[in-house]
């Protein structure tokens, strides 16, 4: 109605055609925020705006941009580190401390070479490349079919791009590509050398996952960490891949961290005693390999009745759960998460049986969590390249075994992206961004206002209190809804504001960010008040 009647005037047509063009193309060729609110009200919020976002509010940097960029590698900022550890502590609370059935370790992104060939990585960790004569480079042959034909590749073998490459010549060459006729593997570990010498017998390889040194570690843990089957090791740090064609901002890089666990279970153990009534009535949204044949969406199912229909194990339901629940209860929504299940043609050569977790981005259903059956691949094939015995006495059946591997592999940068495109909310109402991350994540836990820069000390007081629990965000600058608006902007749950009154009073007001409501309580109780708003013992509505 409004657009009508703008229209039906010629003279308001022409300046605000004028105006929107100007806002998109500012929008695009700077990384000005300023008028980002306005810019997305005529266009959907995309990854390049996310990265322009996540620039904007020291999230995420690109990496030596003073260089001019170097692709497929990003900095943390000021809150991007903080966000980024506070998703990684989440992780190790919940499966690794909060358990007594996983143990960590922190192993070295170098190690021996042998490792890297008994795993299968030096022989086919590799992408698929095709030749692009217009771009000058070689590509990633499943990305642009992907792109240009708008089809899924998973488990498509070169022989079949090439295939929808030559059917499909003129769209790709519209497209832009002027493509080879032959793919080649492309083998994505960073080599790199160990001492003086630079020849072959000096090459090692950046850890291209951070699992294989938990088979490595294996049998020494079991010895010495007091450890019994079934049990699991977990590692979180970085991983290395050379990517041929790096992209979506964190989703595809070439340095990334994994957050990985091996959960070791003996090989004749088919039931999972962990996986009771509320992980069988747990209901989550499936695109099976039969809804990927005859291109169906997903559906929705309980894990009970997946693992009657033979969709998958006790055990590997039972993980897919763990981490699918962890998403949920961080704030992710249920419509935008399912599991995918990968195709008999496109899995890894270690694992019989693979579920992703995938998150519904604006570029799509993407992977943000790989969940693996391993079977006995990996410890078999150490076994075999070291030569030494890696089988473990199992104390309830009084056997010897080799155990087979459940293997739930996280992404700690994918994990970072998915909630902050869920917690990003453009709140036309209030004019300005709000991040709704989940308060375990924010990296500003609270904010502390004095109303007036005459009230500062009285304030810093509180800050200096809180800032013992949390970490608090201190900020005296500028109108106190600005102030709001700036919080609202990094996620910061709640903010405290000292007035004139609160001299008197002793209160102070506590503001909730997702809802904007705003509440008065004692000085005295707000430590317990926000340490139970933050652990999630209470809610804003329950404060007094
Ligand atoms: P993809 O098919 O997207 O390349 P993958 O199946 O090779 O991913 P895995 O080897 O299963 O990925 O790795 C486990 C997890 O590590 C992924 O679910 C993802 O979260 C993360 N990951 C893998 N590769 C990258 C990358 N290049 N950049 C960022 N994260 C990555």
């Amino acid at each position: 109605m409004v657009f009508k009647i703008i229209f039906q005037s010629t003279s308001f047509a022409i300046p605000f055609f004028l105006t929107t063009v100007s806002l998109l193309i500012i929008h695009k060729f700077t990384t000005n925020y300023i008028n980002q609110t306005w810019i997305l009200f005529f266009m959907a919020f995309t990854i390049e705006d996310m990265a322009t976002f996540c620039k904007a509010k020291s999230f995420v940097y690109p990496n030596s941009e003073i260089y001019g960029g170097f692709s497929g590698f990003f900095d943390l900022g000021a809150l991007g580190s903080e966000l980024n550890n506070n998703i990684k502590q989440a992780f190790w609370k919940t499966f690794v401390q909060g358990r007594e059935d996983v143990v960590g370790i922190d192993g070295t992104i170098i190690s021996h070479p042998k490792v890297w060939e008994a795993s299968g990585h030096v022989g086919s960790f590799s992408d698929m490349l095709i030749y692009c004569s217009k771009h000058k480079k070689g590509l990633r042959a499943d990305q642009i079919v992907e792109e240009v034909l708008d089809v899924r590749t998973d488990g498509l073998k070169a022989d079949a791009l090439l295939k929808l490459i030559t059917e499909n010549a003129e769209k790709f060459k519209v497209a832009g590509y002027e493509l080879d006729d032959k793919i080649s593997n492309f083998n994505l570990m960073f080599k790199t050398f160990i001492g003086p010498s630079q020849s072959d017998d000096s090459v090692a390889y950046l850890r291209p996952e951070t699992a294989q040194l938990i088979f490595t570690n294996f049998k020494l843990i079991m010895d010495t960490a007091r450890t019994r089957l079934p049990f699991g090791i977990a590692q979180v740090g970085k991983a290395f891949r050379n990517e041929i064609s790096p992209r979506d901002f964190l989703f595809r890089c070439r340095e990334f961290e994994q957050f990985e666990i091996e959960f070791f279970i003996n090989p004749e153990e088919k039931k999972c005693a962990l996986f009771k009534s509320p992980e069988k009535k747990f209901v989550v949204n499936i695109l099976t390999e039969d809804c990927q044949k005859d291109d169906k969406p997903h559906y929705s199912i309980s894990l009970g009745d997946m693992v009657n229909k033979k969709i998958l194990g006790e055990w590997h339901a039972y993980w897919l759960k763990q981490y699918y629940q962890f998403f949920l209860e961080h704030g992710i929504s249920p419509e935008n998460l399912r599991l995918r299940e990968h195709c008999k043609d496109e899995l890894a050569h270690y694992s019989s049986a693979c579920f992703d977790i995938e998150y519904k981005f604006p570029f799509g259903w993407k992977e943000i969590h790989g969940c693996a059956n391993r079977g006995q691949f990996d410890l078999t094939q150490h076994i075999k390249h070291s030569k030494q015995n890696l089988e473990v006495f199992d104390e309830n059946t009084q056997k010897k075994v080799v155990p087979r591997v459940i293997e739930p592999s996280q992404g700690v940068g994918r994990a970072m992206l998915t909630f902050l495109f869920e917690a990003y909310d453009d709140d036309k109402e209030r004019g300005n961004i709000v991040l709704k991350l989940h308060p375990t994540l924010a990296p500003y836990k609270v904010g502390v206002f004095p109303l007036v820069n005459k009230l500062t000390d009285q304030a810093r007081k509180i800050f200096d209190k809180l800032k013992v629990d949390s970490v608090c965000f201190f900020d005296k600058s500028g109108s106190i809804g600005r102030r709001y608006a700036r919080a609202d902007e990094i996620g910061i749950p709640y903010c405290i504001t000292f007035d004139f009154e609160s001299i008197d009073d002793k209160s102070v007001t506590i503001r909730d960010r997702d809802t904007t409501k705003q509440k008065r309580v004692k000085i005295s109780r707000l430590q317990k008040i926000l340490g139970d708003l933050l652990s999630g013992k209470t809610t804003f509505d329950k404060v007094k």
